[in-house]
């Protein structure tokens, strides 16, 4: 067998004999065999002095590719070369082995496989580089990574739901309490005065108007707001798309939408129009109104404002439906078709409230009884539609008496009753006089002719002079009216004492 000449270089070892040095050599490969990471020796002058197998089979290396004498630039070029990276770069690693120092660098190979490498100076010159596969390590860290921001993800999202929940739960309790509040309303008013206390505390960063169709014309008028200036003007259906479209409008500047003219009249021509919605306010089948709802600065409060404005709309829909349908079947059994004046039943109630009221504020009121002359006569002459039509039209003289609080009954036929709160003798006979007046005045046309003239006569009974009772009362005052009528009628009479008529 041929032996092998080994020189070994002086500065890799302390300095031996020949022998020596050629055993030192032949155990230093053994050990580099036996080792699991790659390791290459280089000289001071940046050639390879020795490696070991699991170098080449490390770096997929052919043998030829790294031998004694390779240079270190070779071996960095090359691998750059074929598309591995190095961290740092193959500049900067070339300065760090003439470095002396102790450093770390890391070869991403391009198949994929990652190798670190330590690289650590020997004595008088030249590096010792230990190579090794950290590719598992690091895809288990990464799955680590992953895993853990998986986990990190998915407990975000669990937070968020459940914070999302609970926003849900608060707003639909919120939802719940105004409705509760709107379904005991008793009154239109009552109900106006909920909604802008609950608006202003559950939206708190809007602004908003409820308007509600005037009775007489084909307006909207204001019926109540929050965070808002009081008194804005109306508005007509023509001036919403809420309206015109029939559904609910939310203008957004991000959008491409339309400002209705409503909102751009109310704001000043500098002002910008920030998001705004409008909800039609439905009730059975009908719309009655309009929400109108200006959003400002964030609502930390709710998750979604629109949402939650758009049913906070339908749950005033409902309670308007609710509060209207009330009033009508009130209006139904309280008021006479006819002429829509308050019938008996409620004249008695009415009678029965304007009692106490004056007994505890120990105030007057009066009652005037009135009774239409000779209408049998003006029936039969002129027919009963032509009667209905001036029963109307007295009715109305009723119902525009200059006196606060009056409240006009028509008591059956052609009989009527007014109650003048707080009136006393003075005031009774100047609203009697003027009632008297205007019917006599008024001029009543039927299928295009000109009707004769009606009149009236009134019989007056002042709390407590005549009673203390409804039935007294009523009794005085039908008395003094029996009278006018024994007067000539078109007249008045104010009762005196238990049956005792004053003819004035
Ligand atoms: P007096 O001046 O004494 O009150 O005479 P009068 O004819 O008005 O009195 P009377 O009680 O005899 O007649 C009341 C008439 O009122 C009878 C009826 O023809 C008429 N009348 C009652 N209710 C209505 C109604 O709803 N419509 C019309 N058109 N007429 C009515
Ligand atoms: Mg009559
Ligand atoms: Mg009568």
């Amino acid at each position: 067998m041929r032996e092998e000449k080994i020189s070994v270089p002086q500065h890799l070892g302390p300095e031996v004999d020949g022998a020596e040095a050629g055993s030192a050599y032949a155990l230093t490969t053994q050990i580099l065999d036996a080792l699991e990471q790659g390791v290459i020796l280089w000289c001071t002058d940046g050639t390879c002095l020795k490696h070991n197998q699991r170098m080449l089979d490390l770096m997929a290396w052919h043998p030829s590719e790294l031998r004694s004498g390779t240079t270190l630039s070779q071996v960095l070029e090359r691998g750059a070369q074929r598309g591995d990276t190095f961290v740092p770069d193959v500049a900067e690693l070339l300065g760090l082995f003439g470095s002396g120092t102790v450093f770390h660098f890391e070869q991403t190979l391009s198949c994929g496989r990652i190798v670190s490498a330590s690289a650590r100076p020997v004595r008088n010159g030249g590096y010792v580089v230990a190579y090794s596969d950290v590719s598992e390590a690091r895809a288990s860290l990464q799955a680590i990574d992953v895993a853990r921001s998986k986990a990190d993800a998915a407990e975000r999202k669990a937070v968020e739901i459940l914070h999302n929940e609970r926003a849900r739960q608060r707003e639909a309790s919120r939802l719940a309490k105004l409705n509760g509040w709107l379904q005991s309303c008793k009154s239109l008013d009552e109900l106006y005065q909920i909604v802008t206390s609950f608006m202003k505390l559950v939206l708190p960063g809007t602004q908003g108007q409820l308007f509600i169709y005037s009775n007489s014309r084909d307006i909207l008028e204001t019926t109540c707001g929050w965070n808002t200036a009081d008194g804005q003007d109306p508005l007509t259906p023509d001036d919403c798309w809420a309206l015109r479209k029939g559904r609910q409008y939310l203008y957004d500047p991000g959008d491409l939408c339309f400002v209705c003219d409503h909102v751009a009249d109310a704001t000043n021509p500098e002002g910008e129009i920030g998001k705004y919605l409008c909800v039609p306010i439905v009730a059975h089948g009908d719309t009655v109104g309009l929400l109108h709802l200006q959003f400002g600065t964030d609502n930390p409060e709710v998750t979604d404002a629109v949402e939650f404005a758009s049913q906070c709309g339908e749950h005033i829909s409902m309670a308007i439906a609710n509060v209207k349908l009330r009033d009508e079947l009130q209006d139904q059994s309280t008021r006479d078709p006819l002429t829509g004046l308050y019938n008996r039943r409620y004249f008695l109630d009415a009678m029965r409230r304007e009692l106490a009221t004056a007994t505890t504020r120990q105030s007057t009121f009066v009652l005037l009884s009135l009774d239409a002359d000779r209408f049998k006569q003006f029936n039969d002459e002129h027919g009963h539609d032509a009667g209905d039509h001036v029963l109307e039209m007295l009715s109305q003289k009723l119902v525009e008496m200059d006196v606060s609080g009056a409240v006009a009954c028509r008591i059956g036929g052609e009989e009527f009753s007014v109650i003048l709160p707080n009136a006393d003798r003075t005031r009774a006979g100047f609203a009697a006089e003027e009632l008297r007046q205007s019917v006599a005045d008024m001029r009543v046309k039927h299928m295009g002719s000109d009707l004769p003239k009606v009149t009236i006569s009134l019989g007056i009974a002042i709390y407590p002079t005549h009673g203390t009772q409804a039935k007294d009362l009523i009794k005085q005052a039908d008395l003094a009216l029996y009278a006018a009528k024994k007067a000539g009628r078109n007249c008045w009479k104010v009762a005196e004492g238990d049956g005792m008529i004053s003819f004035e």
